[in-house]
Order: C-alpha cells, then sequence, then structure tokens
C-alpha cells in the first residue's frame, strides 16, 4: 500500500480512535497533571513493554516507598529491583536511581535532552513529549504495531518497529488536528482495549477500512459457503 493510501485510511483510524476515547475513563494515576514531573518520567519507563494494569497496581507502593525523586536515585539498585519485581524487566531497575537522581531538579523539554537520561529511549522519550509535554511527537510500542499492521495489512514481528517504512506509518498516525496528549492516551488505550490480542472488531467503527476485518470476514463468507 502506499503511503498515500495509508495516510487516507489512516483517518478513519485516528476520527474512531478518538470518539471512542472520549467515552472511555481510565483514570491511571500518572495521567493525573497536578503528579510531578519526575514520577511521571520514572512511570514511563515503568510502563515501557509493561501492562498498565500492573503498573497500576504497584503504583502507590513504589512512590510511598520513594516519594521524592533523592529518595529514589539514593536507593540501592537490589532494592529497587525487588520494588519492580512484579513487573518483569527487572534490568529496568539498574536506571531508575541515576535517572530519578538526573531529574530531581526537572525533568528537561526537549527530546534530545531526554535521549541523554539513563534508561531513556525513543519510546519513553516520544511518550513523555506527548502524553506529558503535549507536543507533535511520536511513539510506538508493540500494541502500536499491531493495530497498524491489522489495519492497513502488513505482517509484523519483533523487528518491525524499527523499520523506516513502519515509522512513516507511524508519523503518519500521528499527523492529525487533535490535541496530542489526548490522541496519545486515546493510541494507547485504544491498541490496548479495543484492538488488543483479541480484536473487538464488531464494535470498532474502523472495520470498514480495516485488512484484517476484510479477511475475516472473507474467511466466514468462505466457511459459510463451504457448510452450505
Ligand atoms: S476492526 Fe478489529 S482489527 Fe481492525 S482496527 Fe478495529 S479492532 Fe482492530
Amino acid at each position: 500500500m502506499s503511503q498515500q493510501a495509508a495516510d487516507e485510511k489512516l483517518e478513519l483510524l485516528q476520527h474512531t480512535m478518538m470518539n471512542w476515547w472520549v467515552q472511555e475513563h481510565f483514570d491511571y494515576p500518572w495521567r493525573d497533571s497536578s503528579e510531578p514531573d519526575w514520577k511521571r518520567l520514572i512511570t514511563e519507563v515503568l510502563l515501557q513493554r509493561t501492562n498498565a494494569a500492573a503498573v497500576k497496581r504497584l503504583y502507590v507502593d513504589f512512590f510511598f516507598k520513594y516519594p521524592t525523586a533523592e529518595s529514589l536515585a539514593s536507593a540501592p539498585v537490589e532494592e529497587v529491583e525487588q520494588a519492580i519485581h512484579s513487573l518483569g524487566l527487572r534490568w529496568r531497575a539498574q536506571y531508575l536511581p541515576g535517572l530519578a537522581s538526573n531529574i530531581a531538579d526537572g525533568v528537561p523539554d526537549s527530546s534530545d535532552e531526554l535521549m541523554k537520561l539513563p534508561g531513556v529511549g525513543p519510546y519513553v522519550t516520544g511518550a513523555f513529549m506527548v502524553l506529558h509535554r503535549n507536543t507533535s511527537s511520536t511513539f510506538v510500542d508493540a500494541n502500536v504495531v499491531r493495530l497498524l499492521g491489522r489495519y492497513l495489512g502488513f505482517e509484523w514481528d519483533g523487528e518491525t518497529r524499527r523499520k523506516k517504512w513502519l515509522l512513516d506509518h507511524v508519523d503518519a498516525l500521528f499527523s492529525h488536528g487533535y490535541t496530542p496528549s489526548e490522541f496519545g492516551y486515546a493510541l494507547l488505550d485504544f491498541s490496548r482495549e479495543v484492538c488488543g490480542r483479541a480484536p473487538q472488531c464488531q464494535s470498532c467503527e474502523a472495520r470498514t477500512q480495516c485488512a484484517y476485518f476484510a479477511t475475516l470476514e472473507a474467511n466466514n463468507r468462505a466457511l459459510a459457503q463451504d457448510n452450505s
């Protein structure tokens, strides 16, 4: 599919996600704008490749244990590892004290500066800039790749998110007229709740242009013919 054709299709997906999202309420505590920046950046690191519900379960205890960036900065890595062990990916613990130390006096406003922080890569940088700085950046995780793969009709694997053509689709997905942070939250929530492991296609308004749904329908028709 050409990028132009993909761009046109993506308009319906953008609209569908926002329509759905304004009626849903996911009150994750880190989305509260009164939370300090350092907590929100640390949380984005915890959310990377991790189920949001699992982070929500840990959130209160973790920040009760580390109520300030300084307290996390001075914590032994083994202790932090223990504190986040329920999330998996315990290797992240080695970066958290150093990251907390770097942002105790404030979180940078630019992607370039964020990328220099320990444990902060392209996903966390993009997510922080979109969700917490409300800027027109992008982010891509496994759920976003799956959503685009199903909707536009391409095969994907663990390496797909690094491909230039995929990043072009991501840029197109993030080209919209909505408030960046709201669109970012809608994308995270929609790709997890509606187009998740078991996609809810019948309730998805984007199904009229979705490649996955078209295949599903074609298979169902073929099955019905075989059984008639
Ligand atoms: S129709 Fe189904 S597969 Fe396509 S975007 Fe919607 S939920 Fe995902």
